[in-house]
């Protein structure tokens, strides 16, 4: 609470009813509970009962009343995002010092760090100098439009069936002009830079999806000194497809497991390790998962890697407005 309280305030201190904190636990509260709107937030929340709950928790028994949504988006809209960062990594760090996660660690030593790209707004027509553009044609009239998009990057550390958001960034154009647009693996870039800054010696294990399978990541998580697990898809790396199939295919005529993997496939100045799960699908089909990693692959931690490698897809198929919660706090 104290953290809420220290946020920077760009009000005119003369006018003001309420402290940061209040304004942002009344927030924080909002999300928790799920509301949507924040007129139907004001009328659920200004009861006495839950005036005096938020009054306890906060250390303010003279709590009369909770801010009104005015007063609140007020606030936000002058707040710098970095105050709240600042609160996240806090929390992060403290969870992770009370050391009450530590049997979710792959192979007991990383922590599982899921790349997820997540669009926030569309808009029809130019909203500002950093929109993304990506031009679509209208079936039915032929004509060409433009889409307008915001998007943004999160690093979110998984925690058996818990997620939280530790690191965002935003995946934006520095101007009208460029010549190439911003894209998801740019803006990895620039996220890792940011977790490696907040997270100096924490043991990552990046998991990503297809796009994350390329040499670009393969160098990142090498020069960070994080570990990977990439969904890999045929095609994505040509050389290391083939190699993978020739030798799986040796292999599994010996053996008519579900699972295989091969380890040290040579791709340029390194190796990587490569696993196979067939599964069944919801609707009785079976599906073959494919993952690529720097981690050597073994009999006794195959499944385990898989399970990690996959926590992603999981994650992915929840609700979103569960995931939302923690990402907004
Ligand atoms: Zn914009």
């Amino acid at each position: 609470m104290n953290n809420l309280k220290k946020v920077a305030d760009h009000r005119h201190q003369s006018y003001i009813t309420y402290g940061p904190e209040v304004l942002l636990f009344t927030m924080m509260l909002k999300n928790m509970t799920g509301l949507k709107s924040m007129r139907n937030m004001s009328e659920s929340f200004n009861k006495e009962e839950c005036i005096k709950n938020v009054g306890k928790v906060l250390g303010l028994d003279s709590l009369e009343e909770l801010p009104h949504y005015d007063t609140i988006n007020d606030f936000l809209s002058g707040l710098d995002v970095n105050e709240l960062e600042k609160i996240r990594t806090y929390m992060i760090k403290e969870l992770l010092k009370k050391r009450s996660l530590e049997s979710y660690r792959i192979e007991g030593k990383y922590w599982g760090v899921i790349i997820d790209g997540t669009g926030l707004h569309t808009f029809h027509e130019k909203h500002c100098k950093h929109c993304l553009r990506r031009a679509y044609t209208n079936k039915e009239t032929g004509e060409t439009n433009v889409l307008y998009m915001h998007h943004v990057l999160e690093a979110k550390l998984v925690v058996g069936d818990m997620v939280f958001s530790i690191a965002s960034e935003f995946i934006e154009n520095e101007s009208e002009n460029v010549s190439k647009q911003d894209c998801e693996l740019k803006a990895f870039d620039r996220l890792a830079k940011k977790i490696k800054k907040i997270f100096k010696r924490l043991p990552i294990c990046i998991l990503g999806d297809s796009l994350y399978a390329c040499e670009t990541v393969f160098n990142l998580c090498r020069a960070h000194k994080w570990k990977y697990i990439c969904r890999f898809k045929e095609g994505r790396i040509k050389s290391i497809s083939t190699e993978f199939k020739a030798i799986k295919e040796l292999e599994q005529s010996k053996d008519q497991n579900s699972l295989v993997w091969v380890n040290d496939i040579a791709y340029k100045d390194r190796t990587v390790n490569l696993m196979e799960a067939t599964m069944k699908t919801e609707d009785g089909k079976s599906k073959e998962y494919v993952f690529i990693t720097d981690i050597k692959i073994t009999k006794k931690n195959v499944e385990r890697l898989i399970a990690a490698g996959r926590s992603r897809w999981k994650i992915e198929n929840q609700g979103f407005n569960e995931q939302k919660i923690i990402v907004t706090i």
